[in-house]
């Protein structure tokens, strides 16, 4: 065994058949066990969760075989790029966890060289400038079972085309007027090397190159060569791609001048149940106004994971879970969100939020008096010890924890019934005032028991049900925003007669504006990630929260209530 595959020995996980392929090279010789791969976003949108499974793919290859990654962006069609893109790319994948280390690189760094190459070709009669506009030249292609037929353009001469080729990029001919096809072969069994197009005209300015240039590269035409510029061994891409690998060779083959060639490899794309993942179809939500931004909490881009509360650990975790194959494959979002309670389990701290108050009156609790409670941060980490939470007369529970005419088996709070309030008392219900007009309960009256203190050593009562509560005086006033998925169906993206959008939620975001919360929270930071007792995850909105008010998102739920929803 090579010793470069230490790294992941320790790991002690499974390898996936990418890993199994380089280790193969590697203990061939291959590439002088050199390991250099990239990863080639188009600063076209966000990242999604998606481009994570592909992040941690090329930078998690690199990092476990001693190797390195780049980070390309496949900036080859100004009409669709952006700098806050670019921008927002970095950004993710630092937050994910990992580094370039200054390999910042871009297609459009390739447009000198790659523009000479074109002239090669033409040079060598293996492209030539075709006058047809897109239909025309897409008409002449063939099916996969017929051959395609020769452009009336194909026998220019090379003078002919290079002097048309130089005339494109000089601006003298209408975009969609002329391409610059490579010469391969129009009966191939593989359409994508029918004389593929590698050059258009676009007048649009480049973020980057400005109006230097008025032809662009195909994706195609761009992306072998770019890993063959930067030395790329290992090019991982989602399956997609496997038509164009032939082609991707063939490029390659007419540059390289030694045994040294990038080698693409492909691996099935990551697909969410319940999501769309598509950035066209991500950019038509934000556009439509259907969410806030590329980064609202209910998108499955990587700011909005984040925004949501997302650990990187979680997204990390959840695709090392769902691994690497070569089958097409609809992933069960349910087990993304058990990767996040799986690890907010660990690191949230248990606070107590109120979000329908309810007043309840503590009527044998003097007037005036208040007292603090001793409750552990977090019981999975006992690290974090322990804090104290204020007690007085008036509380807050949730309005659905009372009920006047309770069901059997109902433990909650009712005329004559007995709970727990979390890390405090027994308290039992007596009476309770309830609007005439309305029949709405507007506050309810207890006694507490002082010989019930939770963890004090004294009587452990034996009652049914435990609630969640905050002290009225000291609770301060915050809003909080219930998330569900933002898509009612499975696979929203997977019907030929229905638009996505005809399966939005409608209820994927419920605003709770006059929530009550311990006074702790009132310091939470960004970092932060809390549970709040019987409810969920949550952690404080990146957007709205001001210094005077606080958002909190909720990140997911206790339980997985969808999948409970559908067996019952
Ligand atoms: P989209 O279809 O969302 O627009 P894209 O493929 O056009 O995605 P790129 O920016 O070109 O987006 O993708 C950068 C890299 O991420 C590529 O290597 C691509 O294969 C990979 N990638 C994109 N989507 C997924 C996905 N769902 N699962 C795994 N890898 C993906
Ligand atoms: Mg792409």
């Amino acid at each position: 065994m090579s010793d470069m595959a230490t790294n992941l020995e320790d790991k002690k996980i499974s390898k996936n058949f990418i890993e199994l392929i380089v280790e193969e090279e590697l203990a061939a010789g291959k590439n002088g066990q050199r390991i250099h791969t990239r990863f080639p976003p188009e600063p076209n949108g966000y990242l999604h969760i998606g481009h994570a499974k592909a992040i941690c793919l090329d930078f998690g290859i690199a990092e476990n075989y001693q190797g390195k990654c780049n980070l390309r962006f496949d900036d080859t069609n100004p009409t669709k790029e952006d700098v806050e893109f670019v921008d927002s790319i970095k950004e993710d994948i630092h937050w994910l966890g990992y580094d370039w280390e200054g390999r910042e690189f871009y297609a459009s760094d390739y447009f000198g060289k790659l523009y000479d190459f074109a002239v090669e070709l033409i040079q060598r009669d293996l492209a030539y400038v075709d006058d047809q506009n897109s239909e025309a030249i897409a008409s002449q292609k063939g099916t996969p079972t017929e051959a395609g037929t020769f452009s009336p353009y194909r026998q220019r001469t090379v003078a002919e085309n290079l002097d048309l080729f130089q005339r494109m990029n000089a601006g003298e001919f209408a975009e969609g007027s002329r391409v610059l096809r490579a010469k391969i072969e129009m009966s191939s069994s593989n359409m994508h090397m029918r004389d593929p197009i590698i050059y258009r005209i676009i007048f649009t300015p480049h973020h980057r190159t400005g109006t230097t240039w008025k032809v662009y590269p195909m994706y195609d035409f761009a992306h072998g060569q770019s890993d063959y510029f930067e030395g790329i061994t290992h090019s991982l891409c989602t399956l997609e791609f496997v038509p164009h690998r032939e082609l991707y060779d063939w490029f390659v083959n007419q540059l390289k001048t030694d045994d040294y060639a990038p080698r693409q490899i492909e691996f099935n794309r990551l697909n969410l149940t319940y999501t769309v993942m598509s950035k066209r179809k991500l950019l038509q939500l934000v556009q439509t106004g259907v969410v806030d931004s590329w980064w609202d909490p209910r998108m499955p881009t990587l700011s909005g994971l984040r925004r949501r509360g997302y650990t990187p650990e979680s997204i990390r975790n959840f695709v090392d879970k769902i691994g690497y194959t070569k089958y097409l494959a609809l992933n069960d979002i349910s087990l993304l969100e058990s990767s996040i309670r799986e690890h907010l389990n660990q690191i949230a701290t248990r606070v107590m939020a109120v979000l329908n108050p309810l007043k309840v009156v503590i009527t044998n609790y003097p007037e005036g008096q208040s007292e603090e409670l001793d409750t552990p941060n977090n019981p999975e980490a006992p690290e974090t010890g322990n804090r104290m939470i204020p007690f007085s007369r008036e509380i807050f529970i949730e309005k659905d924890d009372f009920m006047e005419n309770p069901p059997k088996g109902y433990f909650r709070l009712f005329p004559g019934g007995e709970v727990r309030l979390k890390s405090a008392y027994v308290i039992s219900c007596h009476d309770f005032k309830k609007n005439a007009e309305t029949g709405e309960i507007e506050e309810i009256y207890c006694t507490y028991d002082p010989e019930t203190k939770s963890g004090s050593g004294g009587i452990q009562k034996k009652v049914k049900g435990t609630l969640h509560w905050v002290s009225a005086p000291h609770a301060f006033k915050a809003e909080v925003r219930l998330y569900d998925r933002l898509f009612m169906d499975e696979n929203p993206d997977g019907h030929k007669d229905k638009d996505f959008t005809e399966f939005l939620n409608p209820d994927s975001l419920k605003i709770m504006p006059n929530c009550m919360l311990e006074p702790s929270l009132k310091t939470a930071d960004l970092s932060q990630k809390f549970q709040f007792t019987r409810l969920g995850y949550f952690c404080l909105d990146s957007m709205y929260s001001t210094t005077e008010s606080l958002v909190f998102n909720r990140v997911v739920g206790l339980k997985d209530s969808w999948t409970k929803q559908q067996k019952g």
